[in-house]
């Protein structure tokens, strides 16, 4: 495997700190909203990741945050009138069952920054004794300049990372960030703290929940993959990586790894701009997997413009895997192909170059198809096509819908009714053997733009698909 790795600006061989064993930490949404389509695509770039490290064999152990405190979880329960839990608890469902919908697999643990509330003031404590941290009138800052190596994430210009960093002009210097907010009058949540009342800045929480429920603590690192989009590199990761080299001694991750962002028609994506920003309402209309092959299709560090014209594209690709699942009509496989295999493994495990995956995939599918064209009956063919596509299920988190339902997706309630009422009569027409009855029915659902086939299995119908 080779990872890109934005700390050291290159690709680098992957060797984790442990055989055969990868700890991943991913950072994870702000529960004060729905996710739009850059936690999408974040949340499938990292699922491929996780993946594709299973199955190259190795012990994948998967951490994702919920950030369940924050300036902006305060305000929607001001504005709201709802507490602190029932915000979060409600998007934090409204998140899962999204990604459940694009097929990206839950994490192994999903700590909560709530949850982790003594940790981290422990945590606070201890780099105030360290010297790393000091107390101000408004809350307690991490001293940027005791770091030496802060900055050497993200490669920031010193200037730009003091322009950057909101200014409280008593801090030591401007990039000094804060760790705990202390409760100011209004506040309606707050903690307990020998240093002052308050709440946990957002960057502290991850390099508390890393060392609680991920981090090695006998390694030169404390996990092997820190994630991210790449709008976290600074000052979030920066910040991460400096409080937990402080506090542990060690470096927090060997290798820091980051999404590209996602544009809609070009444009960046915004709430304001009202360009279908939320995951929720790509899903109205279309299949989460459709959606998940789309946005898995450009490269993760690369950014992603999403346009309807280059969706209804990725569809037609997508469709082809399930002409082809549908022609196999076999239930069950035999062995993946090892060169298919081999191939498409080996571009993944490059940084994941999903373009040369995917193509390998269409050159499987037509090789597929050609072969099957001449030889019909080639059972073992068709058996080892569907250990083909089912390791592609495994890996890229694709062609798992029933491939005939697949063809009927985007097609309403109540036209699938009439169909299935029509296909029924028809049947029952055969059976009498009223023919010219079964023939006018099958003219009246062209005329609706269902084509119908008979199959061992019964009838199977498809709608038209754009
Ligand atoms: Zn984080």
């Amino acid at each position: 495997m080779h990872i890109y790795n934005s700390k050291t600006r290159q690709k680098e061989k992957f060797v984790p700190l442990e055989k055969n064993k990868v700890k991943i930490y991913v950072c994870g949404p702000t529960v004060y909203d729905d996710a739009h389509l850059g936690h999408a695509r974040s949340s499938i770039a990292f699922d491929l990741l996780r993946r594709v490290l299973k199955a190259d064999g190795y012990e994948v152990a998967f951490v994702k945050n919920y950030t369940d405190i924050d300036d902006k979880i305060l305000k929607k329960m001001s504005q709201s009138g709802k507490s602190l839990g029932e915000i979060t608890s409600y998007y934090i469902d409204r998140y899962e069952s999204d990604m459940n919908a694009i097929n990206v697999s839950l994490p192994d643990i999903t700590p909560k920054a709530t949850e982790s509330i003594d940790k981290i003031i422990t945590y606070i404590q201890e780099l105030i004794e360290k010297e790393f941290a000091y107390i101000l009138e408004d809350g307690v800052y991490f001293d940027t300049s005791k770091d030496k190596e802060y900055l050497s994430i993200s490669h920031m210009n010193i200037d730009d990372a003091r322009a950057r960093v909101d200014s409280n002009k008593d801090k030591k210097d401007s990039k000094d960030f804060v760790l705990w907010k202390f409760t100011k009058d209004n506040d309606e949540v707050s903690y307990k703290a020998s240093f002052g009342d308050g709440r946990p800045g957002w960057h502290i929480e991850c390099s508390v929940m890393i060392d609680e429920h991920l981090a090695y603590k006998d390694k030169e690192y404390q996990i092997d993959i820190h994630g991210g989009g790449a709008d976290l590199l600074f000052p979030h990761h920066e910040n991460e990586a400096s409080q937990s080299r402080c506090h542990s001694g060690v470096n927090l991750a060997k290798y820091w790894m980051h999404n590209g962002f996602v544009q809609i028609n070009n444009e960046k994506m915004s709430k304001s701009l009202g360009n279908s920003f939320f995951l929720k309402d790509s899903l109205e209309t279309l299949d989460g997997e459709i959606l998940r092959y789309y946005l898995l299709s450009t490269h993760y560090r690369a950014n992603f413009n999403y346009s309807l014209d280059d969706l209804k594209i990725s569809k037609k690709r997508l469709d082809k895997l399930y002409r082809l699942k549908k022609k196999i009509a076999v239930k069950s496989g035999s062995s993946t192909n090892k060169k298919f295999k081999s191939k498409f493994l080996k571009a993944l495990k490059d940084d994941l170059n999903i373009s040369k995956a995917l193509s390998f995939i269409d050159e499987m599918i037509n090789d597929t198809n050609q072969h099957l064209d001449s030889n019909p009956k080639d059972k073992a063919l068709k058996k080892e096509t569907f250990s083909n596509l089912e390791f592609i299920s495994e890996v890229l988190g694709i062609g798992l819908i029933d491939e005939n339902l697949y063809f009927q997706l985007g097609i309403d309630k109540e036209l699938k009714q009439k169909v299935e009422s029509l296909i029924e009569q028809r049947s029952e027409a055969k059976k009498q053997k009223d023919f010219e009855k079964a023939d006018k029915i099958r003219d009246e659902l062209t005329v609706l733009n269902i084509s119908i086939q008979d199959t061992p299995a019964g009838t199977v119908w498809e709608g038209e698909s754009e």
